[in-house]
């Protein structure tokens, strides 16, 4: 029972750790997508794509 109660620990910790670090990529990928426009790339610098808005849902 104390194992068990170990391997529950150690994976929440494992679970917590690839949050963190899923929400600090999608952070950095966030930031990527505000510079470049997702659906033609073009740059839009945090702005809306002026091509693709209005086109996008
Ligand atoms: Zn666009």
């Amino acid at each position: 029972m104390v194992l068990l109660w170990l391997g529950i620990g150690i994976g929440m910790i494992l679970i917590i750790y690839l949050a963190i670090k899923y929400s600090k990529t999608q952070k950095n990928e966030y930031v990527k997508f505000n510079m470049q426009c997702i659906h033609c790339g073009s740059k839009i610098n945090g702005l809306k794509c002026i091509k693709c808005n209005g086109a996008q849902h």
